[in-house]
């Protein structure tokens, strides 16, 4: 298998696996390396870490991932001597199939030696175990699948559309002027593309949720706005989630006057 790294950074690399071009990011300091993702192949999950460590050049021994779905953590199936780090719920959330070795719930540091990462759950966005990778003096934030660089955010039943925003303010609130952002799929993005995805997600949610408070049921949402910040797909697909984020906050379509009582 061909495998071809291209550099993000000072001995920071990422490379894209199939299926689903997923980016696997490795990440090398003095002492050790670590991939963030592993790809979705168990086959060749263990030509990608030769791969990897030869690139290194320092033990490779840990691989973090970025979230449950598969094209970015089944390819441990095919790794061996590596430690996998995850936030806990991916556990649930693949019906037991992916067991980490390690899971955290909110944030756990990794040094590499004179490169020290942070690993962090800002919230539920993408899915319920979303998973950045700061690495701060590297000037790089590893995103998944918070942010596509190749075509739109893609959601679950685990996404949480209104927090998106906030999540995503957050990763750019940890970043620098010039941190490149390496997303799930797709090449690095820069600061910018951060803040106006977020402000697109932001977009989106305010929309649905005015149409809503409006009394605008779901099926004529789409139609019932002139404009939207991404694809017509993407909105559709969107539109009913929103809504079932906000009924749980008891925000519904009211299409009448509450009646008065006397
Ligand atoms: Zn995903």
């Amino acid at each position: 298998m061909d495998i071809s790294w291209k550099p993000v950074a000072d001995r920071v690399w990422y490379t894209v696996t199939q299926p689903h071009d997923a980016n696997v990011v490795c990440i090398a300091g003095d002492e050790r390396a670590v991939l963030v993702d592993a790809g979705g192949s168990a086959e060749s999950g263990d030509s990608l870490l030769a791969s990897a460590r030869e690139l290194a050049g320092v033990p490779l021994d840990h691989v973090i991932v970025t979230h449950h779905h598969d094209d970015h953590w089944r390819g441990l199936v095919g790794m061996e001597g590596v430690e996998s780090i995850a936030h806990e719920n991916v556990v649930t959330d693949t019906d037991g199939e992916f067991q980490p070795s390690r899971t955290f719930s909110l944030a756990l540091p990794l040094n590499l030696g004179n490169r020290f990462l942070e690993i962090v759950h800002y919230g539920q966005a993408h899915t319920r175990s979303d998973v950045v990778v700061v690495a701060q003096s590297a000037g790089v934030v590893v995103v998944g699948d918070l942010l596509e660089s190749a075509g739109d955010p893609q959601f679950d039943e685990t996404s949480k559309i209104g927090g998106w925003p906030q999540v995503l303010d957050a990763v750019v609130g940890a970043s620098r002027r010039d941190t490149a952002f390496v997303p799930g799929h797709g090449e690095p993005v820069d600061r910018e593309f951060a803040l106006l995805a977020s402000g697109d997600m932001a977009i989106l949610f305010s929309t649905v949720e005015n149409l809503i408070r409006s009394g605008v049921r779901r099926d004529r949402a789409f139609e019932a706005a002139e404009e939207w910040p991404l694809a017509e797909e993407t909105v559709r697909r969107a539109i009913p989630m929103i809504y079932d984020e906000l009924e749980a906050e008891g925000v519904v379509p009211r299409t009448q006057l509450p009646l008065s009582s006397f």
